[in-house]
């Protein structure tokens, strides 16, 4: 960051987007580095039946832990990966691990029924992404429909072709997902051509719901309506609150995903919580399962 400390007038030259340049520079450095300095790894957060608190799945979010930076937001470096094109080996590196986690955790006797993995639209662009999930299933052995791969509704508007990308992803039998529902442009007209299995409600829809009949909650209400009609599966994401909770599972929203049942954590961790013997929810009181 520019000081107001310079000595003549060169902190008038827009110092701080100038700064900001370095910033960007210095911080695709160290991304490109940072598999290969294991300082990337995946946290998983539970996605649950509301009703009996089962685990229907998990989704992989990618955390940096940079030797130099700290901690990086998601937010932060994936729109940089993406601006780089560093999200095609990022996005591959992702993928693989997630799927070798799900054949890890099986070993150490917790199956976790599915796996959802976010796909950005710079990975959609170019057709590639199809190939790039047939093969980390061929290489980890994972049955293609407990993959279930995320995209926004913008990736999808936005992307030319994203019908045929998005069907041959189908046709390698893994599941779809829209990520953030709501947010975007979605027509429902083309979203009625997707081969897509599940809505996720964003977590801006969920934050404010009230008691029944306040006007905030309509659209929530209308998603789980508009996923029922058309037979998809919805889950909500951002769910905090045993209120909200019960507000979706009146509603007919039957799963969800948020801070109430878990943060995203590291792989040892959620086997720690979810695995045999795992002390479950907030009354259980089993010691928990040591971490592998
Ligand atoms: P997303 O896919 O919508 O992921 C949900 C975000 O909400 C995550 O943020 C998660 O930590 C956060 N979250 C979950 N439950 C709660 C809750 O109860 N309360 C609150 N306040 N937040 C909650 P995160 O991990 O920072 O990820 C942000 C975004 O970065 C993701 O949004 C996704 O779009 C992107 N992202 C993360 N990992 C990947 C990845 O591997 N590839 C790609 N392309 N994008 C990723
Ligand atoms: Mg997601
Ligand atoms: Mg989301
Ligand atoms: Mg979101």
């Amino acid at each position: 960051q520019a000081k107001a400390r310079g000595r003549n007038g060169y902190r008038l030259y827009a110092p701080s987007m100038a700064g900001e340049g370095v910033e960007r520079l210095r911080l695709e450095a160290l991304l490109r580095r940072a598999i290969e300095q294991h300082e990337i790894w995946l946290a998983y957060q539970p996605q649950v039946d509301i009703e009996s608190g089962r685990l229907t799945g998990v989704e992989a979010l990618v955390r940096w832990n940079s030797a130099e930076l700290g901690q990086v937001p998601p937010a932060r470096f994936i729109p940089l990966a993406e601006e780089t094109g560093f999200i095609d080996q990022l996005g591959a590196w992702v993928l693989n691990e997630a799927c070798r986690q799900m054949v890890r955790w099986e070993r150490a006797g917790l199956r976790v029924p599915k796996m959802a993995v976010n796909l950005s639209g710079r990975q959609f662009d170019r057709g590639g992404v199809a190939p790039l999930v047939g093969r980390a299933l061929a290489e980890t052995g994972l049955a293609p429909q407990r993959l279930q791969l995320e995209m926004t509704e913008s990736v999808i508007m936005n992307t030319g072709d994203a019908l045929q990308y998005i069907n041959d992803l189908h046709g390698l039998g893994v599941q779809l997902a829209i990520d953030d529902f709501g947010t975007g442009y979605s027509s429902l007209a083309y979203l009625q051509q997707l081969p897509v299995q599940t809505l996720k409600i964003d977590r801006s829809f969920i934050k404010d719901l009230a008691a029944d009949g306040a006007s905030q909650n309509a659209i929530a209400i209308a998603i789980i309506q508009l996923g029922k009609s058309m037979d998809l599966s919805v889950i909500a994401e951002g769910v905090e609150t045993e209120e909200q909770a019960a507000f979706l599972l009146r509603h007919g929203c039957r799963r969800a995903q948020g801070y109430l049942y878990g943060k995203p954590v590291a792989a040892a961790q959620l086997l720690a919580q979810w695995g045999v013997g795992a002390r479950r929810g907030k009354g259980g009181a089993a010691p928990a399962q040591p971490a592998v």
